[in-house]
């Protein structure tokens, strides 16, 4: 089983027993949360895109190995968590190449894992040069509902090992940190409240003995009773998150990377042998799934996922994760996130499928699932 990589444990909302008990007999009710009701139809559909999350069952590679002289550092395979954690990988990425002299290197690849593992070896002095097939919005970064999901899609239980857990307890706690910095419009990262409906609060998954990766990445939920939410179900779980809206943090770290005196060119590589013909002696390999034809690394496969946008409503400022819990929304959970490009629906994540061709039934689902929701939702 993925870890968190489905439905409300992918947003996070496993309760603790604390939250599961709910308000305590005396403490009055809080007054209604009132929300506006994102106008789900068919009709105000703008577009559906689809992405290929870069999935490895034994999690993200964080490594450094000789290629004849170039000293490669990998820095690949995010799952459904890139937005989320690339600061940190990137920035052990960039401690890793500090063991060559020279402070010249290349980065391979333009997605968020490239572009901040960019900045993190410029901050360290670094003269950079990111080279990519494809840069934003042509990739799968420029795909991604990007919330704060740091554990979502990235390995299987049963494949944690302690030194991979601290790697990536160091990685997840840069990135959480560096976000919360990069609030405001100009990066496009913001917090929000999310609200998951819930006809009822189950109890704490304890299945496993392992450390909750999740300590201290999020902040505590609150449980709202019948009445205090307009959703059409008995409960709502809320919390405050962060948000990425990726058309305007991925231009805004390639000004960045400008900034700092970077290059970005367009260029592919299709065996490492190419890699030899570049003159920097550091080589950063982020090229996500293109890592499985570039470097033979068989273990990543697709996590194909989908969202469909409606027209932008500005009045929506929270974002939604699970629908109504009906027969009509079965599979993995569905995600609402509003930007200012669009109202982003989500929730899809099929293993192994290639094809960038959009999913009908997965559409219905998803679409159908939030038309459900916010038709049922009490308006404010
Ligand atoms: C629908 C969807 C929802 C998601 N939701 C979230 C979320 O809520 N939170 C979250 O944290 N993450 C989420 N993700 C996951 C996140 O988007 C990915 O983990 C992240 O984008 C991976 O970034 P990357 O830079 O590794 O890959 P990419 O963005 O794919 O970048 C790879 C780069 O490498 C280049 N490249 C590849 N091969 C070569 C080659 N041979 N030669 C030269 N260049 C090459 C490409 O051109 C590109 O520039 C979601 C993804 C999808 C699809």
């Amino acid at each position: 089983m993925f870890l968190a990589s489905s439905g409300i444990a992918a947003a996070g909302f496993v309760l603790g027993g604390c939250a599961a008990r709910g308000r305590p007999a005396g403490i009055p009710p809080r007054a209604p949360v009132r929300l506006a009701p994102v106008h789900a139809s068919w009709e105000r559909i703008i577009r559906t895109t689809v992405g290929l999350r870069p999935h490895r069952d034994g999690g993200f590679v964080l490594a450094a190995a000789r290629l004849n002289d170039k000293l490669i550092i990998h820095n690949y395979g995010h799952g459904g968590a890139g937005m989320s954690i690339s600061w940190g990988t990137g920035a052990a990425a960039a401690d890793l190449a500090l063991a060559q002299p020279v402070r010249r290197a290349a980065v391979i690849g333009c997605g968020v894992v490239g572009l901040t593992a960019a900045r993190q070896l410029q901050r360290r002095g670094f003269d950079v040069t990111i080279y990519a097939m494809a840069v934003p919005p042509d990739v799968t970064s420029s795909m991604s509902l990007a919330g704060f999901t740091p554990t979502s899609g990235l390995i299987e239980v049963d494949r944690r090992t302690p030194e991979w857990d601290a790697q990536f307890s160091r990685a997840a706690a840069i990135a959480y940190r560096q976000l919360q910095l990069l609030v405001g419009a100009g990066y496009g990262v913001s917090w929000l409240h999310q609200y998951a409906p819930m006809q009822e609060i189950r109890p704490p998954q304890t299945s496993s003995d392992r450390p909750n990766l999740e300590a201290g990445l999020q902040t505590e939920r609150e449980v709202l009773q019948p009445g205090e939410h307009p959703f059409p179900t008995k409960f709502a779980i809320r919390r405050t998150t962060l948000r990425i809206e990726p058309s305007i943090y991925l231009e805004a770290l390639m000004r960045d990377v400008k900034l700092f005196g970077g290059a970005i060119v367009i260029r592919k590589f299709d065996t490492p042998r190419d890699l030899a013909a570049i003159a920097e002696p550091v080589v950063v390999n982020c090229t996500g799934l293109g890592s499985r034809e570039l470097f033979g690394d068989t273990e990543l496969v697709p996590l194909k996922g989908q969202l469909t946008v409606l027209v932008p409503q500005a009045d929506v400022d929270y974002q939604t994760s699970g629908g109504v819990n009906l027969p009509s929304t079965p599979g993995i959970g569905i995600h609402m996130m509003p930007r200012g490009d669009g109202i982003v629906l989500g929730g899809t994540s099929q293993r192994d499928v290639w094809t960038m061709e959009p999913d009908d039934a997965e559409r219905k689902r998803v679409v159908g699932g939030h038309i459900e929701l916010f038709s049922r939702m009490r308006a404010r």
